[in-house]
């Protein structure tokens, strides 16, 4: 009787390219034996010397492990699939090569080695592992802190800012003191004291296409905790150049989002998300603001995910995104399958080394929303001039309510942006209008907006409240 068994990406070259072959047998082990008598290249990949099958590879009757079922034993039937899953990372190494560990890391990881998806063998992995995280800010706070205590052995960590105040709600990693300081130092200092055996390795620099390849070459995982489409896509095509599974989150204000792509067989970010939305239609967490704790939430399971790729335990969020909605706290998962089509991944991928990805995003790189000389504008101590010599200006706000009781320029008048159109009539045509925002980049389109609707004389407030605050009012606050 034929079952047909799918064959991995990685053990296609020792079935002539072909990703799924009929085999005749009973059982896992009869159609194993047959598969390897086929092709012979293939055992030394799937079963140890001693003739067991290698931990690291998993057997699945449809979508049955069979270590749960009856092992190699477990019957099959002609309308079964089995595939054959080798774990992605950790793998390559024989269990002989992996570190050993110390006495003190016995005692360190005991709750982990007591337990049979971790063990001796699996605590030796994680210090074998080098796992790369993408961002040392939200969602790369928590997942290098929990992947440095579970005891990964090379941590890198890609990130060229410097902590800044508003970090502090989220990105737990910093404390006040941090304030000022690069990320990637004070990260490194906290790691550091949360697991001194850990091997912190800083890139200290902002990823792009020139340096992506090389920074990512040789690690067995990416975490990928950055916050611009720019960069996603960039680390996923860098990923699946690679070879290198990514394990994906992304976070806005109580959503959040995880998956593995670029695992053999399943699907990348660019099979899901072909393009990127136009440059500001989407928020940033900086735009749209986010929930202190729901990077937590995401950034643990994208350690979680790191560390089970690292074991070969559990399922894999491959070819699943999971969605999590923290105020009706519930947790969906959506299947992803593998574009065919995709440029990167597919069958007849276009894309074969690093493009540019600003150019993809449809980013320009003089922000000419912000300045130029479509857009009259005015500087706050020119504003400030004219309202000490009483002069009509009248002086919009297209922020948001939110921002506007953190503070605002006395006697403006609050528009959000996306209710202009529709309020302009409250706007007198003959006044001379300025018009502001938190810092010039929406207040630009309002201008526009303003000027298409036969508004004359409207300017823009250069570096919006945040100037105003640091140059005419620093009694607010600011954020
Ligand atoms: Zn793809």
């Amino acid at each position: 009787m034929a079952v047909r068994i799918l064959i991995p990406t990685p053990l296609r070259p020792f079935t002539d390219g072909r990703d799924s072959l009929s085999v005749d047998g009973a059982t896992i082990g009869d159609l194993l034996a047959s598969l390897t008598s086929q092709h012979p290249d293939l055992k030394q990949h799937l079963f140890s010397e001693d003739g067991r099958l290698r931990s690291f590879v998993n057997i699945y009757v449809n979508d049955e492990d069979i270590r749960h079922l009856a092992r190699e034993s477990t019957p099959v039937a002609q309308a079964d699939v089995v595939s054959i899953v080798p774990s992605v990372a950790g793998g390559s190494i024989a269990v002989e090569e992996l570190p050993e560990l110390t006495r003190d890391e016995f005692q360190r990881y005991s709750r982990h080695l007591i337990m049979p998806e971790v063990g001796v063998e699996g605590q030796r992995k994680l210090k074998a592992a080098r796992i790369l995280c993408v961002g040392a800010g939200g969602l790369g706070a928590p997942a290098t802190m929990y992947l440095a205590a579970a005891g990964v052995g090379t941590l890198g960590l890609v990130d060229f800012d410097v902590v800044d105040a508003t970090n502090l709600h989220r990105q737990i990693i910093y404390g006040t003191n941090d304030v000022g300081r690069p990320k990637l130092q004070a990260a490194k200092a906290r790691l550091e004291t949360i697991n001194p055996d850990v091997n912190v390795v800083t890139h200290e620099a902002t990823l792009t296409s020139k340096n992506a390849l090389e920074i990512l070459r040789g690690y067995d995982i990416v975490v990928d905790g950055t916050d611009n489409f720019q960069t996603r896509y960039l680390v996923n095509d860098a990923c699946v150049l690679l070879g290198i599974p990514n394990v994906y989150g992304s976070i806005f204000r109580f959503d959040g989002q995880a998956s593995v792509f670029a695992a053999p067989g399943g699907p990348c970010y660019r099979c899901i998300y072909p393009e990127p939305p136009p440059p500001g239609l989407v928020p940033s967490c900086a735009e749209g603001g986010v929930l202190g704790v729901l990077p937590g939430i995401i950034g643990v399971i994208q350690a979680t995910e790191a560390i089970k790729l690292v074991l070969g335990a559990g399922q894999p969020l491959v070819g699943r995104l999971l969605l999590y909605d923290a105020l009706s706290m519930t947790f969906r998962t959506l299947k992803l399958r593998r574009d065919a089509g995709c440029p990167v991944c597919g069958d007849a991928p276009t894309i074969r080394e690093l493009i540019d990805y600003d150019a993809f995003c449809g980013i320009t790189p003089a922000q000419p929303a912000t300045s130029g000389p479509a857009v009259p504008a005015i500087s706050v101590r020119e504003l400030k001039e004219r309202f000490d010599r009483n002069e009509d200006v009248f002086v919009v706000d297209v922020r948001e309510p939110s921002e506007y009781q953190i503070c605002r320029i006395p006697g403006s008048k609050l528009i959000p942006l996306g209710q202009l159109r529709a309020r302009a009539n409250e706007l007198d045509r003959s006044q001379e209008i300025v018009v502001h925002c938190k810092m010039g980049g929406r207040s630009a389109k309002a201008v526009a907006q303003l000027q298409e609707l036969g508004f004359g004389r409207v300017r823009n407030l250069t570096g919006g409240i945040l100037a105003w605050i640091d140059e005419i009012d620093p009694t607010q606050p600011k954020y």
